[in-house]
């Protein structure tokens, strides 16, 4: 079915510790290409709803009690990160989450572990993830400990894609990131996005740079979607501007 979204979460329930109802029924679609934003404060359930889609919750206690979550018409509940990942789906964490002590190429490398299809396909798609992040390539040998925040998250990104990816979750990419390298950052997403089809859903709390290289976008908030639509739109929404960009 190709009219099927890539992505299709449908009325997710989470609930943390077995008690803490975090996610009250969340619905999303992904379509196959789009960079999707996930937006909303604090706390609002960005987070928790990327990994419910990677199958990260369990490490965290949580689980998905209500709802469904279909890729390519699949449900995808029950498999395991690694089986996500074998499926295209790679999460990028919060916080960068490179090993301090490794070389970025190294860093990088980590990120090919589940592929079967050989060393000299391995360092084509290395050489590929440093076109896209010169940056990378010139710190190639340098441990991630030295390198900026910057560095460190495309490192993060870099290794993701190390998977060859058909989706990307990627959370707060922006976090604790000079302005200028969060546009940086977004504009390599859009570069891989229109270059390699690279589907995105992006969690972020910097709605105004989200918006400008989403196609779409659903804004959370205490673990609802209460608004959505094309980036375009939301970006000229009264409330969005009063509520979440700062200008009213
Ligand atoms: P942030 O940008 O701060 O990460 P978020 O929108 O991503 O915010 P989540 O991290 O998904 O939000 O958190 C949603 C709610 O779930 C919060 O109230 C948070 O305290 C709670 N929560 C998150 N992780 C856990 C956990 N492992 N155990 C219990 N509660 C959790």
């Amino acid at each position: 079915n190709t009219q099927a979204p890539l992505l299709d979460v449908n009325g997710i329930e989470v609930i943390y510790n077995h008690v803490i109802l975090v996610l009250k029924g969340v619905s999303l679609q992904v379509a196959e290409g789009q960079v999707v934003a996930l937006l909303g404060g604090n706390g609002a359930g960005k987070t928790t709803t990327l990994r419910a889609v990677s199958n990260l919750l369990e490490g965290e206690r949580g689980a998905v009690t209500k709802g469904s979550i279909e890729l390519r018409g699949e449900r995808i509940e029950k498999l395991s990160t690694a089986d996500m990942v074998a499926r295209g789906v790679v999460q990028v964490m919060e916080g960068r989450h490179c090993f301090a002590h490794l070389t970025i190429e190294e860093n990088l490398l980590t990120g090919a572990y589940t592929r079967k299809d050989g060393k000299a396909a391995v360092h084509d798609t290395l050489d590929k993830v440093y076109t896209y992040f010169p940056r990378l390539k010139a710190r190639r040998g340098s441990q991630a400990a030295y390198t900026s925040g910057g560095e460190q998250q495309m490192c993060a990104i870099g290794r993701a894609l190390m998977a060859n990816p058909k989706m990307v979750l990627l959370d707060e990419p922006s976090m604790g990131l000079a302005p200028q390298i969060v546009e940086e950052v977004f504009e390599i997403v859009r570069d891989l996005n229109t270059k390699e089809r690279t589907t995105f859903l992006l969690a972020e709390q910097n709605t105004n740079m989200a918006l400008r290289y989403a196609d779409y976008g659903y804004i959370l908030e205490n673990g609802r979607v209460v608004m959505d639509g094309a980036a375009a739109e939301l970006r000229e929404n009264e409330d969005v501007k009063e509520f979440y960009l700062g200008v009213g």
